[in-house]
């Protein structure tokens, strides 16, 4: 479907593209930014592209979304909204749920229940054996969805993504460039490497390790040779408070772009901590996720970080 086509179809008409592209000055380098944060809110980021091919699927085409993961997902409150937005249920399948979340709902988890996410608990033992009879079990009428969207049909999203940053390119005459942008599943950057085999990809591995991510990626294809993978010095455990990434996004923040606090200081360390291996322009796609700052900043101020 052509962007025009989106625009006017689709009852998610407030998202207009191509995403605007702007340059940030910080710490002394010039970054060019592809603003994907700005499209929406619940659907934000790199989830409104994996998402892209539902979002335009007519709303009579299933009765129900189905999809499991974490409580504080990004990619389940975007699922809970697109649900929403076009008449379907939403079933969500969580590992155990602690009594403070249930009793006191926050942030992506309260807003996705107030969408009518239906939530499901199961007990860590189980979960995969759960998961797995989800995908034997699946009827034409739903449609299942992997934890964070890690799924073939993330392509044709990331395919308008890769589109929109090569009409740029012409625009502005750049040959060289370097594209950055976090990875949980890795999906967002495979596709991206996959459709733009002229640019060099560089993600860093923020939910497991490099080789976790690879396994990942592997389930996708093969892996594209123009896809780096970087890292910090330090190690970071996946969605924990940490000093320096507070100090990133207060930095960035002070130039009036806000990060989300669980992929995006990493991804940034990492770029700093690596730039002088990467020749030419620099394309940070910003991934998103700023609706999970409410709970992650309470956690922070919990901290004592702020
Ligand atoms: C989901 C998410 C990612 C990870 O995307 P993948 O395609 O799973 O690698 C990165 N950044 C933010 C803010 C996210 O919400």
């Amino acid at each position: 479907m052509s962007l025009k086509n989106l625009q006017k179809s689709h009852t998610l008409n407030s998202i207009s593209l191509p995403s605007v592209t702007t340059k940030i000055s910080f710490r002394g380098r010039d970054f060019y930014l592809k603003r994907d944060e700005l499209l929406h809110y619940e659907l934000s980021g790199n989830k409104f592209r994996k998402l892209y091919q539902l979002i335009n699927t007519p709303s009579k085409t299933y009765t129900k979304l189905i999809s499991y993961g974490g409580t504080q997902s990004n990619a389940m409150l975007s699922m809970a909204y697109l649900a929403n937005k076009k008449d379907w249920k939403f079933d969500y399948y969580c590992k155990n749920i602690p009594l403070h979340v249930k009793q006191n709902p926050q942030g992506n988890y309260k807003k996705a229940l107030d969408l009518g996410m239906n939530v499901f608990e199961v007990e860590h033992d189980e979960f995969q054996q759960s998961i797995s009879r989800l995908f034997l079990q699946i009827n034409p009428h739903e449609v299942l969805v992997p934890q964070g969207g890690a799924d073939k049909i993330a392509e044709v999203g990331i395919k308008v993504l890769a589109d929109e940053i090569s009409a740029w390119m012409d625009e502005k005459k750049i040959k060289n460039l370097n594209i950055i942008t976090p990875a949980g599943t890795g999906t967002t950057a495979y596709y991206l490497a996959k459709s733009l085999p002229e640019c060099k990809i560089i993600t860093t591995p923020v939910v497991g390790d490099e080789n976790y991510l690879k396994v990942e990626m592997s389930a996708l294809g093969k892996y594209p040779d123009n896809l780096y993978i970087i890292n910090t010095e330090k190690k970071y455990h996946f969605a924990k408070p940490y000093r320096e990434f507070f100090q990133i996004y207060k930095e960035l923040k002070e130039i009036d772009i806000e990060f989300d606090l669980i992929y995006a200081p990493k991804m940034w360390l990492s770029l700093l901590q690596n730039l002088e291996k990467f020749e030419g322009d620099v394309l940070y796609v910003h991934s998103g996720g700023i609706s999970g700052n409410e709970s992650m900043l309470k956690r922070y101020r919990f901290k004592g970080f702020i």
